[in-house]
């Protein structure tokens, strides 16, 4: 995989968007948070929102997540189904 350590973690969150199974998507985050430590550049918060603090699996709604917004608040929070956590993140606006 070419381009810069930042690109490479994108390109590996875009690829967990598009898995098949939550399996294939945590595949994928844990490669994206190697290459980010060992490059030690972030990974966007954007990005981050979208992984289980608790477990570390890829959060996907209707799958293994409960999303809920909370526009009284300003956050989102995500109930992760696999290991019970809850998720909270600053609700940035998002395209969807
Ligand atoms: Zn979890």
């Amino acid at each position: 995989m070419e381009g810069t350590a930042e690109e490479r973690v994108e390109k590996l969150f875009h690829l967990a968007e598009d898995a098949d199974s939550v399996e294939e998507a945590t595949r994928y985050v844990e490669r994206a948070k190697e290459v980010a430590e060992s490059n030690r550049v972030q990974i966007p918060v954007e990005d981050k929102s979208k992984v289980c603090n608790g477990c570390g699996r890829y959060l996907r709604a209707g799958d293994n997540a409960r999303v809920r917004l909370r526009s009284d608040r300003d956050h989102v929070s995500i109930r992760c189904l696999d290991c019970g956590d809850t998720n909270r993140h600053p609700y940035s606006g998002g395209d969807n």
